[in-house]
Parts: C-alpha cells; sequence; structure tokens
C-alpha cells in the first residue's frame, strides 16, 4: 500500500481514504512512516543505479578511438560531451516548495545529474507551529533542531531562484572531481574549448 501511495504522489490521509473506500483497515501512521522510510530508500537506491547505467551508456556513445584510448588508460577519466539544462517545479506560478534542475547530454537525449531543491521541511513545519502554540518551548525546539539531521529542507530562497541554484549546485560537483582528473578535464578544455554545459540558460 505504501508504494502504492509513493507510485500514485499521494500520502498517508489519501492512503487512509483509500483503504477506507475499500473496506480495508488503514495502516497505522507509525507503521505507514516505517515502511515509507524503507521504499524512499530503496527508490533513491533504484534511481542512483539507474544514474549509474545511464552516465556509463553517455561515455560509450563518446568512445571516438582517442576517447576509447583515455577511457582503457583510466576508466573514470573525464571526458569531454556536451549538454543541455533545464529546471521544473512541482506547481506553476514560482510558488512551488519543490523544484529539480536536470543535466541532459545532447547526444543521447539522457539525463545524466539532477539536483532537486526543497524550501519545505514538514518535520520542520510541525515544530514550529508546536514551538509557536506554545506546546513546547522555545529550548525543547531548539534541541530537537540539533538532532534532526535528516531535514528536507535543502533550499532557504524563492521558488524561482532554484533553477539556477540547482545549475550551480551541479557543476560545482563538477569542480569537486579530484585534482588529477581536473588536469585532465583542464588541458582538453584548453586545446577544445569547453563543452560542458553547452545549452545551459
Ligand atoms: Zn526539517
Amino acid at each position: 500500500m505504501v508504494l502504492l501511495a509513493h507510485e500514485l504522489g499521494l500520502g498517508y490521509a489519501a492512503l487512509k481514504k483509500i483503504s477506507k473506500v475499500l473496506g480495508i483497515p488503514a495502516l497505522h501512521l507509525k507503521a505507514y512512516q516505517r515502511h515509507d522510510k524503507r521504499v524512499t530508500a530503496a527508490e533513491i537506491e533504484r534511481g542512483l543505479e539507474s544514474l549509474h547505467r545511464t552516465r556509463e551508456q553517455v561515455r560509450q556513445a563518446y568512445a571516438d578511438p582517442d576517447v576509447a584510448e583515455l577511457l582503457k588508460e583510466d576508466a573514470e577519466a573525464v571526458i569531454n560531451i556536451s549538454v543541455s539544462f533545464d529546471g521544473t517545479w512541482q506547481k506553476r506560478g514560482f510558488t512551488s516548495h519543490y523544484g529539480i534542475g536536470v543535466c541532459i547530454d545532447i547526444l543521447t537525449g539522457l539525463v545524466i545529474d539532477y539536483e532537486i531543491l526543497s524550501s519545505y521541511c514538514h518535520a520542520c513545519a510541525l515544530k514550529g507551529n508546536a514551538k509557536q502554540e506554545q506546546k513546547i518551548t522555545e529550548e525543547e525546539y531548539d534541541s530537537w533542531r540539533q538532532t534532526h539531521s535528516d531535514c528536507a529542507r535543502n533550499f532557504a530562497g524563492s521558488s524561482k531562484a532554484m533553477e539556477q541554484e540547482s545549475a550551480k549546485r551541479m557543476w560545482a560537483r563538477r569542480k569537486s572531481l579530484s585534482t588529477a582528473k581536473k588536469v585532465k578535464r583542464h588541458q582538453q578544455e584548453m586545446q577544445e574549448g569547453p563543452t560542458y554545459g553547452a545549452g545551459m540558460d
């Protein structure tokens, strides 16, 4: 049932309604949260595996004799590819709490990287409300904040700014490559001109 909710993009309240319509007992909230964590972890893992396979396909697609030689020496070598970038949101009108930026290889049309931004965390919102309604003290809130390590909020700017920020974070990942790879990459760029980033807004 939790997997069904994920596939449909629904949450616990919707799942409860579905159970009621079907005439079956609804999952307890705690049980739902436990399964939700497992399903989310499995989906993230599946997504990362898929991304890894996609990147391999892209590397193969660019493997002309020179690149093939480079990859033979170092399977992890950085190669030049041409990409485009685009961003979208969960809903229109620049009011969305969730945005995603994707980097697409032009030759194959495959997505090779993405960055999801969220300006909302449900746990933070619940605790914030509890503090405002004085159900918990300021100290209790602060000590909870310190232990809240899995906060879903990873961006504090406007919805509109998410597109640019997602690109910045993806391109920063490129810069976090090892020094040796960066040097190799830089040498290639000096010879051929940068291509990563072509088509970026
Ligand atoms: Zn949070």
